[in-house]
């Protein structure tokens, strides 16, 4: 997060086969802008389908799967959506479906015995409160033209599970139609109302995902996202003349109904998802990167930072883009919406951002989150891992590019900000939220498995920066791009699992990285390397200089261990890091004076960098790094304190 449409239900679309060049939190549980938020007070203790472009072979690999053509009309004195949707549903895999599962995720708001609120009872108190709750009521679920399936369903929690008069067979296309209505709540979890603003998001009846292994639905859990097929969206949305709507997808008809209501059409393909805002206040600004118009939407009161939205928007389309493959889409809608009204969100063609620290405080917030936004396009949008139970393959590579990317356009040392002259990067920060939680929980395990909200950002959000900027470091940044441009083309509009990326690390970079992976992913075991100061005994004309490498911590890597001789000589030894130690002796007329481990910082993983390091005799560089790891800790603490929804 920071971390949700077809139709014309019996016509199948056909992308063209193109033949062109690719085109192509919180939960964050900390949202961007409250990890910037949690920076400052660090600081302070411490100091349209037809529009898209066709020439596109992964677009036109897409399959769509579940299409849905919905209309929907929102009533804002009764907080109330109701809707009417008709659902084209092609069963791709190899087995008859004798049965569908929705997701219904509007019950998770129904009261505080939901999954969701279970799982999050004081964030759900301050968010909701009585009498603000939401709801999805279906009233009607029929094949159709034909049987009702409503009768046989059962709801568990926010899981539909509806069984088919008959199996559908694989290669099948079964048709339904449903009506429904949404209560919603006061904003929570970037869903419901607040004031004016209306975001619109998880709100209408949604399949689930039928794999080759049966259906994949969880219900909605306090830390997990979603996971959902591709397929097209048209969807008619009736309100009050007066609000500006931005939505997935394009724009494809507005008419006045004449009753103080008008309705909007937009239309989206190749997509997995369709959400929208409404707010009679938003303003807007536009912007174009490559074949793509970047529409903003902004409150008045942010006149005056609208172009760091816009131009962060540009950067990031356009070098995402270069990095990993061009963005496919026509058109991309980012709204700049109250923090609570779901601040650093993505849905298809349409991300949420926000911005609520002062810009004399030189805190890039607006920056961070909306890079961070975009980059889902890519691991979100298109390759649509399943958050539910990977969360670590969208949100983990999310965070390493809006790494990359905000280092390379602010520098490595500010990526978060330069405030009264203390600079902030990213790595730092991500190095802190990870340390705070590393021995709680792996990466790579259901998003509902967590210790706490603040384990599943410190261990999916920061840990996976740092796993995917080693492997960077050790394979080379060339080799990296090359791997995530293949990893992205190959399985776009592919929902590629966690092995998937492991053999596309393979093929690029070898099979010398399962063992990282293996311990990075699927462990909490740390890696922590250090020097001894160095033992220097004079040896006759010369000094025999005594040099040992440790392992702290249990996680083994490679590394170089590095010896600076008073001349100006360096050693460079490469361990292979297994053995708990390692002991070099070097004889040589002039003494070592330095010593050090991981002199490049290759092993981004390694939790304590002050150990890395022995100058003799001065110790003020180890101590200041000492400083600065305690200083990253205690953001990472800050940010842990302050997580929540
Ligand atoms: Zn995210």
């Amino acid at each position: 997060m920071r971390r949700m449409f077809t139709f014309a239900i019996g016509v199948r679309r056909v992308l063209p086969l193109g033949s062109a060049g690719l085109l192509r939190r919180a939960l964050v549980v900390l949202s961007p802008v409250r990890r910037c938020l949690a920076l400052a007070v660090a600081i302070s203790l411490a100091l349209a389908a037809c529009l898209f472009s066709f020439a596109n072979p992964v677009h036109a690999q897409t399959k769509e799967i579940a299409s849905y053509q919905i209309s929907v009309r929102l009533d804002v004195e009764r907080k109330l959506l109701s809707g009417s949707e008709q659902i084209s549903f092609l069963n791709d895999t190899a087995t008859p479906a004798g049965e569908l599962y929705f997701h219904l995720y509007p019950n998770a708001f129904r009261g505080f015995d939901s999954t969701f609120m279970r799982e999050n009872p004081d964030a759900a108190q301050r968010s909701i409160g009585e009498n603000n709750w939401g709801a999805m009521d279906l009233s009607a679920l029929r094949i159709a033209s034909g049987p009702d399936l409503l009768a046989g369903a059962t709801l568990d929690d926010t899981v539909l599970r509806v069984p088919l008069p008959a199996p559908l067979l694989p290669g099948q296309t079964l048709r339904m139609e449903t009506e429904f209505t949404v209560t919603l709540p006061r904003l929570i979890a970037r869903m419901g109302y607040q004031g004016d603003q209306y975001t619109i998001a998880q709100w209408f009846p949604k399949l689930a995902v039928l794999t080759d292994r049966g259906w994949n639905a969880h219900q909605y859990h306090a830390n997990s996202e979603f996971f959902a097929d591709f397929g097209s969206y048209r969807v008619d949305i009736t309100l009050p003349d007066r609000f500006v709507v931005g939505a997935t997808g394009l724009p494809a008809g507005e008419k006045e109904n004449g009753d103080g209501n008008k309705t909007l059409t937009f239309e989206a393909s190749s997509v997995h998802d369709f959400a929208w805002v409404a707010n009679p206040a938003f303003r807007e600004a536009w912007a174009k990167a490559g074949n793509t118009d970047i529409r903003l939407l902004y409150p008045p009161e942010h006149e005056g930072i609208k172009e760091r939205f816009l131009n962060s928007a540009v950067a990031a389309l356009e070098n995402f883009g270069s990095w990993f493959g061009p963005y496919p889409y026509a058109r991309l809608t980012v709204a700049d919406v109250p923090e609570k009204a779901g601040a650093g969100m993505e849905y298809p063609t349409l991300v949420t951002v926000s911005s609520s620290v002062p810009p004399y405080l030189g805190v890039l917030d607006a920056e961070q989150v909306t890079i961070h936004e975009i980059g889902h396009q890519w691991w979100y949008g298109m390759v649509a891992t399943n958050e539910f139970e990977e969360a670590w393959m969208d949100e983990g590579f999310t965070t390493f590019s809006t790494r990359k990317l905000s280092d390379q356009l602010y520098g490595a040392d500010r990526s978060m900000g330069d405030v009264l002259g203390l600079r902030i990067g990213q790595l730092a920060t991500d190095r802190g939220e990870y340390m705070a939680v590393a021995r709680l929980d792996p990466p790579d395990q259901n998003a509902w498995g967590f210790y706490s909200s603040g384990s599943y950002a410190g261990n999916v959000y920061a840990k996976v920066d740092l796993i995917l900027t080693t492997l960077e470091r050790y394979i080379g940044p060339d080799k990296m791009t090359d791997l995530l441009r293949l990893y992205f083309q190959r399985y776009a509009f592919h929902h590629p699992r966690t092995e998937d990326f492991l053999g596309v690390v393979r093929e690029v970079a070898g099979n010398g990285n399962d063992r990282f992976f293996q311990q990075a992913l699927y462990t909490s075991a740390l890696f922590d390397y250090s020097v001894e100061p160095p033992n220097v005994e004079r040896d006759g004309q010369g000094y025999k200089s005594s040099v040992t490498a440790r392992r702290l911590e249990d996680g083994v890597m490679p590394v170089e261990v590095v010896t600076t001789f008073q001349d100006g000589h360096q050693e460079r030894a490469s361990w292979d890091g297994e053995a708990r130690w390692q002991r070099y002796e070097y004889q040589r007329s002039s003494p070592a004076v330095k010593v050090e481990v991981d002199p490049e910082h290759r092993l981004a993983l390694d939790t304590r960098w002050a150990n890395n390091s022995y100058t003799a005799p001065f110790q003020a560089e180890p101590l200041f790094r000492r400083a600065a790891d305690l200083l990253w800790l205690m953001q990472g603490w800050l940010r842990v304190l302050s997580a929540g929804f």
